[in-house]
């Protein structure tokens, strides 16, 4: 592919990367594991701005946060024993579900975030563990909600105006149960017909909280509000499980406002959702 590369920079840190994209501008182009890259690249575009050497390769807890930097492999999520122990494990398998080992090696959380097709896997976990972003634009740091950085919008400004930082999850995620599932034509497919993720908090034997959110189905990673209110408070049951499967079904149908072609994958995101809590249930 013919393009008009004249340099690479390799900033030493976020604040230098964001400065140099904002004085940039369309002449440069953000790269971190390069995966969804090159696919993409402008005519108009000279400068690559290479993140690789930026320190933000963590994966880390204190008191108030689980970290995961923008530079994290997904490699390296899968074989994270911190991890590993989180929300029953629920990150490190949604990379273990990756399509394919190169991508998983080579593709980072930032990438992921940054350019969320909605078939990716990381952002419906992301959202339904309540994570914040952290951004730069080279002046100061802004924490953004999870749900804004897929706002269409806010997402053209992700490696335009804001370099991302970290993912940040909520420290009292920790313990809850969360289980995710999809449903694609092989394991190996990137794209899903829709893929499911609930994180509960339980509290003796009922919903004290709850996430339910779908994939692949709608333009961007949503959450499903009706499946949620449905459960709140009620016992964790196979009943609560299926009421919650027809509030989804009913949702994501309104939500995809009855299309004919998308029927099937309400369907079995209601059915993918009712199983998710059965296994959060059981933890
Ligand atoms: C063959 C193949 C299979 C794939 N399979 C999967 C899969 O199973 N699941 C899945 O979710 N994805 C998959 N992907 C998509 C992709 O690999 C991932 O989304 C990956 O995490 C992207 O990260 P990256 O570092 O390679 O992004 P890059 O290609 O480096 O960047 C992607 C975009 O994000 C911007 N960007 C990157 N990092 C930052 C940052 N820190 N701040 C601001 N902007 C940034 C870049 O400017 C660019 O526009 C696949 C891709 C390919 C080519």
């Amino acid at each position: 592919m013919k393009n008009n590369i004249k340099q690479f920079c390799f900033p030493g840190s976020a604040k230098e990367a964001a400065a140099l994209m904002n004085k940039l501008k369309h002449k440069a182009v953000v790269v971190a594991g390069g995966t969804r890259l090159s696919r993409a690249l402008l005519p108009s575009v000279e400068t690559v701005i290479d993140l690789a050497d930026l320190p933000l390769k963590h994966v880390k807890a204190d008191r108030k946060w689980l970290r995961i930097g923008a530079l994290c492999s997904i490699a390296e999520l899968e074989k994270s024993p911190l991890l590993a122990q989180w929300a029953g494990g629920v990150i490190a398998r949604a990379a273990g579900q990756w399509s394919n080992a190169l991508a998983r090696s080579m593709g980072t959380v930032g990438g992921n975030v940054s350019r969320a097709h909605p078939h990716n896997n990381l952002p419906p976990v992301f959202l339904a563990l309540d994570a914040v972003v952290v951004c730069s634009d080279g002046r100061a740091e802004k924490v953004l909600p999870f749900a804004r950085i897929l706002e269409p919008a806010m997402m053209r400004q992700i490696g335009t105006r804001y370099i991302v930082v970290e993912v940040c999850i909520p420290a009292a995620t920790r313990t809850w149960s969360a289980a995710l599932a999809r449903l694609a034509i092989t394991k190996t497919s990137w794209e899903a017909y829709t893929s499911c993720v609930v994180a509960v908090d339980r509290k003796d034997g009922s919903v004290r909280g709850v996430r339910v959110v779908v994939g692949s189905v709608l333009p961007r990673a949503t959450r499903m509000g009706k499946a949620e209110a449905v459960l709140d408070g009620k016992p964790c049951s196979e009943a609560s499980a299926r009421a919650a499967e027809a509030a989804l079904q009913a949702e994501l149908q309104s939500l995809t406002g009855g299309a004919q072609a998308k029927a099937y994958a309400c369907r079995v995101s209601g059915v993918l959702a009712r199983r998710c809590l059965m296994e959060a249930f059981q933890g």
